[in-house]
């Protein structure tokens, strides 16, 4: 696992204590432990959290932000994938909840913003609930920021449509950060149905028989390096736009 100079879960609590005074605010990295297909870990979306918030944390000085790391949260909500062996998911209100607390806890040591990176769609709801909460009621200004929401473009362009869950896109970063981890041999098109356009598919295995969409055997780590890098730009650039706009 990456470690940054901006870790909390490397520093002492004096250390903690000075560097919440001059920080703009905490990254808090949100993944999963959910099953992603027949060919990538259970750890997928927090290895990307974690991956991707050292890089966020690193390149931040550029922007003129000084940023914090909080330890990533390895689970989420995935009730939808628990039909597959290994899936580990919080209730809605727990996980709710665990972010709520995780936030005002780093509020309560001066955090003037929490930003919540998160790597897994299933928690977007729960996200936006808890960074209401934090922000009414606590002295701190919650962000959300979906990773994949900020190289979707790019993504589409290169692999078309259905690059989601443990597809071409997961496939190329886990190859590029974690390639032992890989199963190359399992690696084939995934079996997915359309999804349907009037209601919610009720767990994910009536949706791939695998576990997964796309066709992980169009991965490409290398256009993968380079979405990472210009993303982090386009995350700190928003951030930067809404802290200088006052908010
Ligand atoms: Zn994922």
């Amino acid at each position: 696992m990456p470690e940054t100079e901006h870790d909390l879960a490397t520093m002492t609590w004096e250390d903690a204590g000075d560097r919440f005074l001059g920080a703009d605010g905490v990254v808090v990295p949100t993944g999963s432990t959910e099953q992603h297909s027949v060919h990538l870990p259970l750890s997928t979306d927090s290895l990307r959290a974690e991956h991707l918030s050292a890089e966020l944390v690193e390149a931040a000085p550029d922007h003129d932000l000084d940023l914090l790391r909080a330890p990533t949260l390895p689970y989420g909500y995935s009730e939808h994938h628990m039909p597959f062996p290994g899936t580990v998911t919080l209730s809605q209100d727990t996980y709710k909840q665990a972010l709520i607390d995780i936030g005002a806890s780093l509020a309560e040591h001066g955090a003037e913003r929490v930003i919540f990176l998160n790597c897994h769609g299933g928690n977007t709801e729960a996200l936006a609930l808890a960074s209401d909460r934090l922000s009414r009621d606590h002295d701190t200004t919650a962000h959300v920021v979906h990773w994949t929401d900020y190289g979707r473009d790019e993504l589409e362009e290169h692999f078309g449509d259905g690059w989601g869950h443990a597809g071409d896109h997961e496939t190329s970063f886990v190859e590029l950060v974690r390639e032992d981890l890989v199963k190359t041999e399992r690696k084939e098109p995934q079996n997915a149905r359309d999804l349907p356009e009037t209601t919610s598919w009720t767990y994910f295995s009536d949706v791939s028989e695998q576990g997964g969409l796309g066709d992980p055997t169009n991965s490409d780590p290398e256009f993968m390096e380079s979405v990472v890098e210009n993303t982090t730009e386009r995350i700190l650039e928003a951030l930067t736009d809404d802290i200088d706009a006052g908010w």
